[in-house]
């Protein structure tokens, strides 16, 4: 039998409804969320993200205030910029579109956004909030995941969780996510010499290795959950992610697609931490 097929796009229509109800009532308080979204550069990937996550934000209400900085900024103007928008009253939310232009140091710029503004999720206090059980903003990509297996009534606890992949904006924080619900989780990585056999125990497998089609059918055991995190850019222009869906889909009990499946979630985590923020700022979540 052939896998359920995770409509990321439907769960997330389902969050941003809700979020629509809540910011409309923030608005009857005068609270209006912002997001400002710097973009430096112009990688046209990222020009397509940030387009995405600004016309979300239009659909449901949040202002959002886009800051286009050339690729020759300097790091002072970048930061500099930083620091004026964690003191902006209306900008609930700061998002630096990664990855930044060679010569900018990305920590160094992400380390100043302010930690009740810090939308993301990839400061060192959001993930310090993090390991120790307190998250206030949590990464949207990994929150995103989590959303799906509820949505699914999947429940990590008692399961062997395998992720592949451990980057700050994706592995670690899923790790963490999926051991905050009580699952076993196995990280794997570029220096895990036995994926195959650490996948095929996995009950959840969450792939996030930027490599297309590297979760291939004998890596899955019969039943298992598979999420695909992965975008990969194939010679052929096409989209996809870093499971071989056609062949995993036969193996799974359900499965992400990509394009449809984790990345309409992450928007849509994306647009909840900004609400978040707001209410923070405005006082009325502690
Ligand atoms: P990254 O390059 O920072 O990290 C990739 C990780 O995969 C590394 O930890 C590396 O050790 C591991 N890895 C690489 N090759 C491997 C291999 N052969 N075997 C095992 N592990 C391997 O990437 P990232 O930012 O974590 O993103 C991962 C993927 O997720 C990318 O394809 C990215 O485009 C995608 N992504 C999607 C969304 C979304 O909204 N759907 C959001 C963020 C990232």
């Amino acid at each position: 039998l052939a896998a359920q097929i995770i409509d990321g796009k439907k769960i997330a229509d389902g969050i941003k409804d809700g979020l629509t109800h809540e910011i409309a009532v923030l608005k009857t308080k005068g609270i209006i969320p912002g997001l400002a979204v710097i973009m430096v550069g112009d990688d046209p990937a990222s020009k397509k993200y940030v387009a995405s996550k600004e016309k979300t934000c239009a659909n449901l209400g949040i202002s959002s205030f886009h800051y286009g900085l050339p690729a020759t900024v300097s790091q002072k103007e970048l930061l500099e910029l930083v620091d004026k928008l964690n003191n902006e009253k209306k900008v609930s939310g700061i998002l630096l579109q990664l990855p930044l232009p060679g010569g900018l140091k990305e920590k160094e710029a992400m380390n100043l956004i302010s930690p009740d503004k810090d939308v993301d999720g990839f400061g060192p206090v959001s993930l310090g909030r993090l390991i120790m059980d307190e998250p206030v903003f949590i990464p949207c990509t990994p929150h995103g995941v989590m959303k799906m297996l509820e949505s699914c009534e999947i429940d990590p606890a008692g399961k062997h969780a395998v992720v592949v992949g451990r980057s700050i904006i994706v592995g670690k924080p899923l790790s963490l996510l999926l051991l905050r619900k009580n699952a076993t989780v196995t990280i794997c990585h570029s220096r895990t010499p036995n994926l195959k056999e650490i996948c095929a125990s996995a009950d959840i497998l969450c792939a996030a290795a930027g490599r297309a089609g590297i979760i291939t059918a004998d890596m899955v055991r019969k039943g298992c959950t598979v999420i695909d995190v992965g975008i990969n850019i194939i010679s052929s222009g096409k989209i996809v992610g870093d499971v071989d869906f056609e062949s995993v889909k036969e193996k799974a009990s359900f499965i992400s697609p990509v394009p449809g499946g984790v990345g309409p979630m992450t928007i849509a985590m994306l647009m909840h931490n900004t609400v978040i923020a707001a209410r923070i700022q405005a006082g009325s979540l502690t």
